[in-house]
């Protein structure tokens, strides 16, 4: 069974001023999960996570995990001008694009921030773009072939478009080295999503054994080693969440066995978590409106994927808990949907929960990482507003809601709609 980390009566405290359908935030989870990720990795001195941004790019939030010690990964313009004005300076940066436009390169060398090239051709690139190299520069990294962990196959690298290919990878570095370059790491993202605590030691002691090769064959000792995203959380109630202290042990024994032994004891850690920093720590919270019954039975919510798109583009599974009737018997099945007009528009179904009364209020789990910040305006769908639940119990509004100035904010110098501008 799965708990929302509210109760029915502190939501219907909230929606006597912020009106459903919103993001809502746990501040004690947030920081609760950080200090046990940094915990967990607490043996490596120069740790460092730096959250993904766009698992979900709300200030207040980023300032939550940088008060826990987290940095920022960042992949746009956007991302790296937000997080500079939060106060995320130099090394609190890494820039994890891809397919970067040359301004991006520029902008993310005036900050100082670390810079993770995607492909070795961007090293030519970037020379020409900025004009010179950082002192210290990243790769990422693609095995290709398939991911395999004990557990079976995980995913195709040969197939993503992420990273460069050992051979390129030990070029990039030498040339690096060449052209002056003083401090270098890697990158690599192989799966999304493991529900595994074994992802992260093997992917640790893949890349541990390479740079290993790496120092033998070239001389050129990385300092850090960047194990990225991919830690995943139980969506489904049957699911085992991961044990990030299990996960902090694996990597430290894959540590001890390969890099040790090789005299590489200084090499510091990073992970570039999303998912796993926030996805349990978010709700939508939205409200029963419409009953259909033609050939399934639905629930129309005021919710839609505007607030919440994963459901739509992958079919994923979030769990709902109808509020207040958390010990009722889940005898009825209901597809749950949103308003756009796309069939895709449902965030359960089939799904088997107590029956539902209109004005009834759902709450759908595990949004707080990929939820609002994949949201969009298709249908003129406006996006609704966040709100976090602070440590205190109190809550308050950290985004508001989306007017119709906001959507049409772009069209300001044209004449055409004014009137609704006003
Ligand atoms: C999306 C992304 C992440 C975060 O992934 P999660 O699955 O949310 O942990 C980290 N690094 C990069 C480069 C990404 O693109």
């Amino acid at each position: 069974m799965k708990t929302p980390f509210v109760t029915k009566e502190k939501i219907q405290e909230i929606t006597k001023t912020i009106p459903t359908p919103f993001n809502i935030y746990d501040e004690k989870g947030i920081r609760e999960n950080a200090k046990a990720v940094h915990a967990a990795f607490s043996w490596n001195k120069g740790f460092k996570e730096y959250f993904a941004v766009k698992a979900n790019p709300n200030p207040f939030i980023l300032k939550i995990l940088q008060e826990e010690g987290c940095g920022v990964d960042c992949a746009s313009y956007v991302e790296l001008a937000l997080s500079n004005e939060l106060g995320f300076k130099g090394d609190d940066i890494m820039f994890s694009s891809n397919d970067t436009p040359a301004e991006e390169f520029r902008y993310a060398d005036e900050l100082g921030v670390i810079v993770n090239l995607d492909d070795f051709t961007h090293i030519d690139f970037f020379e020409k773009s900025v004009g010179h190299f950082p002192k210290k520069m990243s790769c990422r990294y693609n095995p290709g072939g398939v991911y395999e962990l004990s557990n079976g196959i995980m995913d195709n690298p040969g197939d993503s478009k992420y990273g460069m290919t050992k051979e390129q990878i030990f070029e990039a570095y030498q040339v690096f080295r060449d052209k002056g370059v003083e401090e270098f790491g890697i990158h690599s993202f192989l799966v999304s999503n493991t529900v595994t605590n074994d992802y992260y030691p093997t992917l640790a002691r893949d890349l541990f054994k390479l740079i290993v090769e790496l120092k033998e064959k070239t001389g050129i000792a990385l300092s850090f080693v960047n194990l990225s995203g991919g830690v995943g959380i139980a969506y489904r109630p049957d699911q085992t969440p991961n044990d990030i202290a299990k996960i902090g042990e694996g990597v430290k024994k894959a540590y001890e066995e390969v890099l040790v032994p090789a005299g590489m004891d200084n090499v510091s850690i990073f992970t570039e978590m999303g998912r796993f920093m926030m996805g349990p720590y978010g709700g939508l919270v939205t409200t029963a409106i419409h009953e259909k019954h033609i050939y399934k039975e639905y629930i129309g919510v005021d919710a839609c994927a505007v607030d919440l798109m994963r459901p739509a583009v992958y079919g994923s599974y979030h769990h709902v808990t109808v509020l207040g009737k958390e010990n009722a018997p889940a005898d009825h099945v209901y597809d749950v949907t949103g308003s756009l007009c796309e069939n895709c528009d449902k965030f359960a179904v089939d799904r088997q929960l107590p029956k539902i009364e209109m004005g009834d209020v759902l709450f759908i789990h595990d949004t707080g990482a990929h939820g609002y910040s994949m949201g969009y305006n298709y249908n003129g769908k406006l996006k609704s507003a966040e709100v976090l639940l602070q440590q205190d119990g109190g809550f308050k509004m950290i985004r508001r809601p989306e007017t119709i100035k906001d959507y049409l904010s772009t069209l300001d110098e044209f004449g055409i709609v004014d009137g609704l501008l006003k």
